[in-house]
């Protein structure tokens, strides 16, 4: 338990998160989740009958009737190979049709956006993100980066979750729109191009939607087997429910426990929560995060004006990362190691 957790120099108000404890933890040896076989020695022996050349020759006579109508009338096509499917975005805006909206808690739906071409992908490498645009009447059109949940090379579609902010222009437009309305979305907008083993080990700090881009590069890192990066991610929200992409992330820590650990802090947690409470403070970092001198280690950062202004400090502009300031400045990080998103 770190009492030290509380001092309230740490407090961040903008994204109260505060934190009561944190162990040190390290990843966990664990064995990979195994699969069960059901034992066929355990099955009973099946019953003799004499009845049993009659339901072979009904069974061979079915299977020829069934190979014959195959071969001459259902050849499956051959899928598609990723390279040759065209792709969604390449620089131009693009109106997607809304295809189907789920309300995932009182403020965020996960959107799905259809492709006019069923067999086109979006294309996206990793990391990047789209635009989107919307035009209020007799007013500037307001633009607003999204990174996709779904993966870059699923066909036909994309989904975006977006979470609500009263009196956002855009994420209310998105939160009112209804299904067969189209959306103008551009892209990829780069921002960390990600290679298999690019670092040996990456952190993710988290706030609310910020989250989208973090998923988005575990993803990228564990559905590829010849990827052995170690991921830490620190996810700090407001209430259990306002945990994005809580099954998702749950997956990837039960499917991959040795590479992937998540610390997760509310600020209002319900009774029986063990994780953080609280903010995301430098006691946590320095608990969780590998060393600043640990070799070709990676942290990201995504979140909220108030988390950067205390984490990392904000970026200038898209292209400018400004300087590094806040916790991990004084946790020893240089400006190289961090990405702010
Ligand atoms: C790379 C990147 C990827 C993003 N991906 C997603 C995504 O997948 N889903 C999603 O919902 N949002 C995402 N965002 C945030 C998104 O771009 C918009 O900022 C958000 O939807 C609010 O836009 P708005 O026009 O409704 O409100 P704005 O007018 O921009 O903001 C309204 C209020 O909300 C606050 N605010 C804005 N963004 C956030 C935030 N992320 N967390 C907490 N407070 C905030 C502002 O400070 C302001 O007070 C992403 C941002 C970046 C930089």
């Amino acid at each position: 338990m770190h009492q030290t957790l509380f001092h309230p120099k740490l407090l961040i108000p903008s994204l109260q998160l505060k934190v009561t404890m944190f162990a040190r933890q390290t990843f966990r040896c664990a064995q990979p989740l195994k699969q069960s076989f059901r034992k066929y020695s355990t099955e009973g022996a099946p019953k003799k009958s004499n009845l049993t050349p009659v339901y072979v020759a009904v069974g061979l006579a079915g299977v020829g009737i069934g190979l014959y109508r195959y071969s001459s009338s259902s050849a499956a096509p051959a899928a598609i190979k990723l390279e040759d499917r065209p792709k969604v975005f390449t620089g131009d805006w693009v109106d997607l049709k809304l295809a189907e909206i789920e309300t995932l808690s009182h403020n965020t739906k996960r959107f799905r956006f259809e492709f006019d071409d069923k067999e086109a992908v979006s294309g996206l490498p990793v990391a990047s993100a789209l635009l989107a645009k919307y035009k209020p009447e007799g007013e500037k059109a307001v633009l607003r980066p999204y990174t996709p949940t779904s993966e870059e090379d699923t066909p036909g579609y994309l989904e975006l979750v977006v979470k609500a902010y009263p009196g956002g222009p855009m994420s209310e437009h998105l939160h009112s729109m209804n299904v067969n309305q189209r959306l103008s979305l551009k892209g990829p907008l780069p921002k960390y191009p990600w290679e298999a083993n690019k670092h040996d080990h990456i952190c993710l700090i988290a706030g609310g939607t910020g989250i989208t881009p973090m998923y988005q590069l575990a993803r990228q890192i564990f559905k590829n087997p010849e990827d052995r990066t170690k991921v830490t991610l620190v996810f700090g929200n407001v209430s259990e429910e306002d945990i994005l992409l809580k099954k998702e992330l749950h997956e990837l820590e039960n499917t991959y426990p040795q590479r992937f650990r998540a610390f997760y802090v509310l600020d209002n947690p319900p009774e029986g929560w063990t994780g953080g409470k609280g903010f995301i403070t430098k006691e946590l970092l320095k608990t969780v995060l590998p060393e600043p001198k640990e070799e070709n280690i990676k942290v990201f950062v995504c979140g909220p004006p108030g988390l950067y202004k205390a984490i990392s400090g904000g970026k200038v502009s898209p292209k400018d990362q400004g300087e590094l300031t806040g916790i991990l400045k004084e946790l020893g990080y240089n400006k190289e190691q961090v990405f702010k998103f």
